[in-house]
């Protein structure tokens, strides 16, 4: 009997019951007060553990949640790629105590209280850990349910998720025929970047250098250049590659605020789709300044961790499309909930998708892409041929379009033996300091 049947005889049962018909259950409604009693089966956690692999270059750390169930396990994106073995040991060594012999099923009770089970919270390791468990629940509910997590979260909005691609280059030339590489590719929207962000290393021999101030792999950048090069390398692609293509930009956070108003202004006329993070996370206050002086679209928040950082430019419209990072802020369960803030605020998504995040990472954000109104737009990757080895049932990209597969939870597994091919690299990796010609330090 299915569950529409036993709820249709449930209905059925209880009206006639009322007006005394029947002296005895039905034996649907006998069979609906048994299941009362029992509730869904219960299903504890029993080990709580990370693997890290390194299949394309970031360091990926996935959380393997165990179950009572012989067999029945999840899968959760923990990736910090600059400090993956911190991560791993806030999982091994205090998620998977605290988790043990819990409830599978109650995920926003364990979200809530792993949370605050630091006492102190909201940073990117243990935020890291907390969504490679939250994940791997929302996977194991799928899985219990039978059905791909974006059903659990109401159903497709779209039929596939669109995703923005990255051209770049040197010169405008080059990043021209990156362009029209990923137009050719199907894609519709097109992230363009001229020599690396912020156009870094144009002056081979800053002085920082020449004074032995900082190492000699330290790197440099100069705003003045970049803000220079920025509106010409729109002019050119929009010359070039025509009006049809949404063009994006990553300011990276790495100028003065106020230079990013100015720029802002000068690239009106090329209608951005967006620009992005055109002022770190530690100088929110200016975008109020900015939001007063210019139309363009901005996508802020990769860097965030806290709901400090994004409630109020939210909910002061602010911005227009939140960015963070699923797993940074903690994972799907406050995902969803940002995504649900940013609908009542015109708020859209553009969740970060880079290469650092792993493929169970992904379908993450597929998913919530595909169950919520105010999707804007998916940044995508190209997995190589090891990540799809080690991580079967990977989203798939099409005509600049992402698929997530039918399988019930993520779609999402993963291959030990052959993650255990890939060990992270020996140098743990870190962002290496950007520096203005006399040396100080530039934000990334
Ligand atoms: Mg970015």
């Amino acid at each position: 009997m299915n569950r529409r049947e036993l709820i249709k005889g449930m209905s059925m049962g209880a009206a006639l019951g009322s007006f005394g018909f029947i002296q005895k259950p039905l034996p649907i409604l006998a069979q609906a007060e048994e299941s009362y009693k029992k509730g869904s089966a219960p299903l504890r956690i029993t080990r709580v553990r990370s693997i890290l692999t390194a299949p394309r270059s970031a360091r990926l750390c996935v959380v393997k949640v165990e179950t009572s169930e012989p067999g029945l396990y999840g899968l959760g994106c923990a990736t910090f790629n600059q400090r993956a073995k911190a991560v791993a040991v806030a999982v091994d060594e205090y998620l998977d105590p605290f988790a043990r012999n819990r409830d599978a099923d109650n995920i926003e009770d364990i979200w809530q209280t792993a949370y605050t089970s630091s006492y102190w919270r909201n940073g990117p390791v243990l935020n890291n850990a907390l969504s490679g468990l939250d994940q791997a629940l929302w996977d194991i509910k799928g899985k219990r349910a039978g059905m791909p997590v974006y059903q659990l979260l109401g159903g497709k909005c779209r039929f596939a998720v669109d995703c923005y691609s990255h051209a770049s280059g040197d010169d405008f030339q080059e990043l021209e025929d990156s362009v029209k590489r990923d137009m050719e590719r199907g894609f519709r929207h097109i992230r363009i970047q001229l020599g690396g962000y912020g156009s870094l290393n144009l002056s081979k021999n800053p002085d920082f250098r020449g004074a032995g101030f900082g190492r000699s792999d330290d790197r440099h950048m100069d705003a003045y250049p970049y803000l220079k090069s920025t509106p010409k390398m729109f002019e050119h692609i929009r010359d070039k590659c025509g009006d049809q293509v949404e063009l994006l930009h990553d300011i990276h956070e790495r100028i003065e605020p106020r230079d990013a108003i100015k720029l802002l202004k000068e690239l009106e006329i090329y209608r951005p789709f967006f620009i992005e993070d055109p002022i770190a996370p530690e100088a929110n206050d200016y975008f109020r300044q900015l939001r007063q002086t210019t139309t363009v679209p901005i996508a802020m928040g990769e860097l965030f961790n806290s709901p400090h950082e994004w409630v109020g430019l939210m909910s002061e419209r602010l911005i227009d499309f939140i960015r963070v990072h699923i797993s940074q802020v903690g994972g799907l369960t406050v995902a969803r909930k940002i995504a649900a803030l940013g609908e009542w605020f015109n708020v859209r998504s553009a969740w970060h998708g880079p290469g650092d995040v792993s493929p169970v990472g992904h379908a993450a954000n597929a998913h919530l892409d595909l169950a919520i109104n105010n999707f804007g737009i998916q940044e995508a990757t190209r997995f190589n041929d090891a990540e799809f080895e080690v991580f079967p049932g990977s989203p798939k990209m099409k005509n600049g379009f992402m698929y997530v597969n039918e399988a019930p939870g993520w779609g999402v597994d993963i291959d030990e033996q052959k993650a255990a091919k890939y060990p992270l690299p020996e140098f743990q990796g870190y962002w290496k300091p950007i520096r203005r010609n006399d040396g100080t330090q530039v934000r990334p």
